[in-house]
């Protein structure tokens, strides 16, 4: 009787703990976060009727509420929504679409639910392909929270529960991070690569041999900061040199976020040869991708049989397709590149005016906004950003701290974002750190 009594007080007290701790990660960005009822385009509006920019939703692609989706997803769901063994219209359709977007020479689709069991799946291909024992992953990234993903996951902000313990297969290597840390000021890539030679003479000294390289071609932890020119260049053809798979990590930047570029790889001006995608492609709708050669999914196939009950339904594919029909219908890809460049440029000039910006990184509707209590130093100004989000908050836009430090401004709203909202944020933001001054 006691031993029950203690064990349910003790849930009692882990419950108690964990509704403590869910309102703190909530005021850490917001000291009243507002409740959320409805999204229309590139807003949000709350239980009060206020609307707010969307700065954060980077899942919510061709913007909220949109007529044509719910049309979709009606019509779909009142015809058939069932489980994917069989092969229907919807599934054909939407991967053989994917399949024509991805570069050559990847051709395969596997639909799943997440960006997390793409990270999945993906490490799992390159093991089983490739026959070698480690993947190599970049340091303060983060790729998911299965126990694969959280393994190659090592981003404190974002995952502060990440294993402590790593597993044996994964390898961290330094993260080619120009802002701040052991390479700060270094652009250029040959400095990573001839520290990457170094980890790759250590491994092979212990008899380790390299199944993949999983990174994000943009670092998404850092705030949107762009990859040294080459850097991927020179890790692939390291990898490719071993037998090892490249997996890009496109999760955040694929589906036109970064504007000029459909996939954020082609900034680097490289093919992977695993990709991940997963948010932007259902618009919210749990929707993720694997796209690879043939070859490597045929290998993993013969292993027996591979199967989702959810992933890929009809449900999830029109709704696939409709995204991409509405990305098409409304150039929305051009938006992003026309509004990320001004929005990127108007950050600019904030950044002239205001000394707490400490730099903006990103391109496309793929921004970040560095803020730092000391400019030479480069210190994060930890708290400003919280701070600079309320304020922004009281001047209807919303938009979230990131980084390690938590101390860069993150921009990434639907790629519908007007260039009358591209303004409002930043008169809004002028403001707000004039308040905070
Ligand atoms: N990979 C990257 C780069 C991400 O940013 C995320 C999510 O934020 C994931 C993977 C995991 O995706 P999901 O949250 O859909 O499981």
């Amino acid at each position: 009787g006691l031993e029950t009594a203690r064990s349910l007080a003790d849930a009692g007290a882990l419950l108690q703990r964990r509704d403590q701790s869910f309102a703190r990660v909530q005021e850490h960005y917001y000291q009243a976060p507002p409740q959320i009822e409805r999204g229309w385009q590139h807003h949000l509006i709350d239980t009060h009727g206020q609307a707010y920019v969307d700065m954060v939703n980077n899942v919510t692609t061709v913007g909220h509420g949109h007529p044509r989706i719910a049309e979709a997803a009606r019509s779909q769901w009142s015809l058939l929504n069932t489980n994917s063994r069989f092969h229907y219209e919807e599934l054909v359709r939407f991967t053989e679409r994917l399949a024509a977007l991805a570069p050559d020479p990847l051709d395969t689709v596997f639909l799943v639910n997440s960006g997390t069991e793409a990270v999945d799946l993906a490490l799992r291909l390159a093991l089983s392909y490739t026959g070698q024992d480690t993947v190599l992953a970049v340091r303060e990234a983060y790729h998911g929270w299965s126990l694969a993903a959280d393994a190659v996951s090592s981003s404190v902000a974002d995952n502060p529960r990440a294993l402590d313990t790593r597993p044996d297969w994964v390898h961290l290597v330094e993260a080619p991070n120009a802002v701040r840390g052991k390479y700060q000021g270094m652009q250029s890539a040959p400095q990573y690569l001839d520290d990457l030679d170094g980890d790759l003479r250590d491994l092979a000294d212990a008899g380790r041999t390299v199944a993949a390289f999983i990174a994000e071609p943009v670092f998404g932890n850092a705030g949107g900061v762009l990859l040294p020119d080459g850097y991927l260049a020179g890790v692939y053809e390291r990898m490719r040199a071993r037998g090892a798979l490249c997996i890009a990590d496109e999760v955040q930047v694929s589906y036109a976020r970064l504007g000029k570029h459909f996939w954020g790889t082609e900034q680097q001006g490289v093919v992977p040869d695993i990709i991940t995608i997963a948010k932007a492609m259902g618009n919210g709708h749990p929707l993720g991708a694997v796209i690879t050669r043939r070859d490597i999914a045929e290998r993993f196939s013969e292993e027996g049989p591979f199967f989702s009950s959810a992933g890929g339904s009809p449900l999830s594919c029109r709704i696939g397709l409709t995204v991409l029909d509405i990305m098409r219908d409304e150039g929305l890809q051009q938006n992003a590149e026309v509004v990320g460049r001004h929005l990127k440029q108007g950050l600019e000039r904030l950044g002239e005016r205001f000394d707490l910006i400490g730099a903006v990184y990103g391109m496309g509707l793929y921004l970040g906004v560095e803020l730092v209590s000391d400019r030479a130093a480069f210190t994060p100004a930890t708290g400003a950003a919280a701070r600079l989000c309320d304020e922004l908050l009281l001047r209807g836009c919303i938009v979230q701290p990131t980084g390690d430090f938590k101390n860069v401004l993150k921009i990434k709203p639907p790629l519908c974002l007007s260039i009358a909202s591209a303004d409002h944020f930043l008169d809004a933001l002028a403001d707000a750190l004039g308040a905070i001054a």
